[in-house]
């Protein structure tokens, strides 16, 4: 042992060891590993500034970036039976779902909004990653119902972000049962002749690319997003044969016409607003809130000099004077 060991190394780490990042404050992106301020991450949409890679984002974040002014009101969807096969693995599904409601401050998997996409009406379902890998249990399930009722009675498109690890095996039969009744809510909305948009996020897998996620008229991808029933590393075991580079990724899937558009998030607002207005024969999109000033050829109504405050004699004589003239 030296010098170098004993000493330098110690003082290295330590000046090291120091840096040490708030983890509330800066998000490492997985894709590139820049570090990136939480505000300039929110007002990105989660995607990162540096890479364009798209992170998970939370369905009321996701709301407040699509609805026009942030603004939507919450769909109520009917709680459906908790825990009805007690099922337990390392811990009770009732406390997992305890911890999930906690971490996501959110009740379940699936947030319900109705509101305006520049000035177009909507009903808006977005699932939620976070909450125990966004699985299809029965309250997905009815909110899926919820939505698509929602949107026949209010006679608007019903717009779904799928994000979901697959069913809820906590619920067992009861998840996959989900599989036909929100097939049969995506036929209520076709028999009212009202548009049903997925957008596909990553990753949308399982039960749910067998059912609703695969349904919609127009079908949109994220960038890069993992879209399969099987996962490649399950499908790579059974064939024994090595998959084709960005195998079931959003643009490979493009390219092969299990989708019609892949579309940046950024970009997402006026392309579903773009979409709606064709499919339901509105006019194009206006963009701006007010309309543009017209221009006048006579002069001003009012003269430069009247706008000045009145002078006043009893006023503070080191009071600024206003200029001659
Ligand atoms: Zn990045």
């Amino acid at each position: 042992m030296n010098w170098i060991s004993n000493y330098v190394r110690p003082k290295i780490n330590s000046l090291f060891s120091r840096r040490e990042v708030p983890e509330n404050l800066w998000t490492k992106c997985d894709e590139c590993g820049t570090m990136l301020f939480h505000r300039e991450l929110r007002d990105n949409q989660r995607v990162c500034t540096n890479c364009g890679h798209h992170m998970h984002i939370a369905p009321r974040e996701r709301f407040e970036a699509l609805f026009d002014g942030g603004t939507f009101t919450e769909v109520r969807v009917p709680a459906p039976v908790e825990d009805p096969l007690k099922f337990r693995d390392q811990k009770r599904y009732p406390d997992r779902l305890r911890a999930a409601q906690k971490a996501s401050a959110e009740h379940e998997a699936m947030l319900v909004a109705e509101g305006e996409i520049h000035r177009t009406p909507i009903v808006a379902a977005a699932q939620d990653f976070g909450f125990m890998a966004g699985s299809m249990g029965m309250y997905v399930g009815n909110a899926i119902i919820a939505a698509a009722e929602r949107a026949v009675a209010l006679k608007r498109p019903l717009v779904l972000f799928s994000a979901a690890g697959g069913a809820r095996m906590q619920e067992g039969i009861l998840s996959l049962m989900q599989m036909p009744r929100t097939t049969v809510a995506v036929e209520m909305l076709k028999e009212a002749g009202l548009p049903y948009i997925v957008v596909l996020t990553h990753p949308t897998t399982g039960g749910v690319t067998a059912s609703y996620a695969m349904l919609g008229d127009v079908q949109i991808a994220e960038p890069n997003a993992l879209i399969c029933f099987a996962g490649p590393r399950v499908i790579e075991q059974t064939i024994r044969e090595t998959l084709p580079e960005g195998f079931q990724r959003a643009e490979y899937l493009l390219d092969h016409g299990m989708l019609d558009r892949v579309t940046p998030r950024g970009q997402l607002r006026d392309e579903i607003a773009t979409i709606l207005r064709m499919l339901t024969g509105e006019g194009p999109v206006v963009h701006g809130d007010l309309p543009k000033p017209v221009e006048t050829t006579q002069p001003d109504p009012l003269p430069v000099q009247d706008a000045l405050p009145p002078t006043d004699a009893t006023a503070d004589p080191n009071a600024p004077k206003p200029p001659a003239g």
